[in-house]
């Protein structure tokens, strides 16, 4: 990602003269340099040239197309930009889009304002007649208001960067399915065509014995290399560890994590599913080797399911630099006790180190189906604070992203469960938190993570033309249900038969 870019668009036309031209490209530069100064905004930003006529404004959005190194275009109208001219190069427009509304003056000079400087701040109707042609033209963008030096405006237009990132990364990527889905799971299912056509991403299958070959190729000195660097890096149980009754395992484990890493590298992989129902030549469920993998950026979803992986994936890549983290997760099991009702999340194995809090240690435990030798495992608590589950599910003729926003809380010691964990509190309570995911049609399989937020994903839905569902600190029932009746409408009719 470090070499994209976000082009701005600033619009004018020419009825005030070349002069007042001059003042807008200038005004729009300062702009430009602000946001490129600030922390938030993670992709740099770059100034074509104004756009004043409807050829400038279709030769700006084909090049923007074209540039494979431009992600996203944000637009402002420092003038009042006429929105026919517009029409053309928004039909032809690929790109995410994001209209800023903002003034290049912050204030009223209530002593020395003129026509000169009503002329020149003209953003409150320019962008209401750009505001128009988007929505006349139905074009998903996000709009984003207040002064350009406003943090919260420099925050906003930070976070919409960081959703185009997970865009964009999606686009071409690729997920690997080792075996197929859990055997008559319905959720983790879904139509793999549709989701290339609404995501840009290609989910194909490999047989294991695929994998098993990879790992078999693994050369004995790489594996006590790994095994050292597990020894360094976490608690590593006695057993484990080299001289130890179970030390083959922890071997077996870092050569299992070497094959997987070659197999995903050689194949251009930004993710991948298997299944403890297929695991025909291998001798435990990948458990250690994915938790490292999660927590190098791939995308994971267990029992086959590939939507949690494209969407770990692509949070992970939203939340590329911020502290917390992004991991799989599954709503485990509940505490249901009259002071107060929790949800226990957690996986037989995958949950990302990413979200530890204090130093994993590296385990041994019997993992009771699928047959196969003890898996080994990093077990650790994640940490209290703020953070949200996200589902994605297939309803058929469209996907729907379902967000619940969650408190992570203390919990007491869990000295006998052999898995990482995280204890939450849902927004605005359980009761409601629990009945609208279910109503949405909520998966068990979630991405969760401490960085990436609601505003990111609606970002994120809102490029990719999906339905975003958020239950939060707000969220009423009786509300919730009419939306979900209003949006199979509008999905309906606004997908129709490409679904
Ligand atoms: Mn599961």
């Amino acid at each position: 990602m470090s070499k994209k870019n976000i082009w701005f668009l600033t619009g004018s036309q020419h009825l005030y003269g070349a002069e007042a031209l001059q003042q807008v490209q200038q005004n729009s530069e300062t702009i430009v340099k602000a946001f490129n100064e600030t922390e938030v905004t993670v992709v740099p930003i770059l100034l074509p040239k104004l756009v004043t006529t409807p050829e400038e404004i279709t030769q700006t959005c084909i090049a923007a197309n074209a540039d494979s190194e431009c992600i996203g275009v944000i637009t402002w109208m420092h003038t009042f930009s006429l929105a026919k001219m517009w029409i053309p190069g928004l039909t032809l427009l690929q790109k995410p889009l994001c209209h800023l509304h903002t003034q290049f003056h912050r204030e009223i000079p209530w002593d020395s304002i003129d026509m000169d400087f009503m002329n020149l701040n003209q953003a409150a109707h320019g962008d209401r007649e750009a505001g128009f042609i988007h929505t006349r033209m139905r074009l998903n963008r996000k709009v984003v208001v207040g002064h350009w030096s406003d943090p919260e405006v420099q925050q906003r237009i930070g976070v919409w960067m960081r959703a185009v990132r997970g865009w964009t990364d999606l686009q071409g990527a690729k997920f690997v399915r080792f075996g197929d889905n859990m055997r008559q799971v319905a959720v983790t299912d879904g139509d793999k065509v549709s989701a290339e056509m609404q995501f840009g991403i290609s989910v194909n299958t490999h047989g294991v014995g695929d994998l098993v070959a990879a790992v078999n190729k693994v050369k004995p000195s790489a594996v006590a290399a790994l095994c050292a660097d597990y020894e360094k890096t976490y608690k590593v149980a006695p057993a484990l560890k080299k001289g130890g009754k179970k030390h083959e395992s922890l071997r077996y484990n870092a050569k299992l994590e070497l094959g997987l890493r070659a197999f995903l590298e050689e194949g251009d992989f930004k993710g991948y599913t298997n299944t403890f129902e297929d695991l025909h030549g291998l001798k435990q469920l990948p458990g250690l080797p994915t938790q490292r993998l999660m927590a190098d950026g791939y995308g994971f979803g267990a029992e086959g399911d590939w939507k949690t992986a494209a969407l770990v994936r692509a949070m992970k890549v939203m939340d590329y630099g911020l502290k917390g983290g992004t991991s799989f997760m599954e709503d485990y099991t509940y505490h249901l006790s009259p002071k107060g009702h929790q949800v226990l999340g957690s996986h037989m194995l995958e949950i990302d180190p990413a979200i530890a809090a204090g130093k994993p240690s590296c385990e041994i435990h019997p993992l009771g189906i699928g047959g196969k030798e003890d898996p080994v495992r990093l077990v650790f608590n994640a940490p209290t604070g703020n953070a949200l589950n996200a589902s994605l599910i297939d309803l058929g003729n469209r996907f729907r992203l379902l967000v619940n926003e969650v408190k992570a809380v203390k919990h007491p010691k869990l000295p006998k469960l052999p898995v990482a964990r995280a204890v939450w509190e849902c927004k605005p309570n359980f009761k409601t938190a629990c009945q609208a995911w279910i109503l949405a049609g909520g998966a068990h399989h979630t991405g969760y993570s401490y960085a990436v937020t609601t505003e990111m994903l609606e970002d994120f839905a809102n490029i990719a033309g999906v339905e975003l569902v958020t239950i939060d600190a707000d969220t009423r029932i009786s509300e919730f249900k009419q939306t979900l009746r209003n949006n199979e409408v509008y999905y309906h009719l606004n997908q129709g038969f490409r679904a």
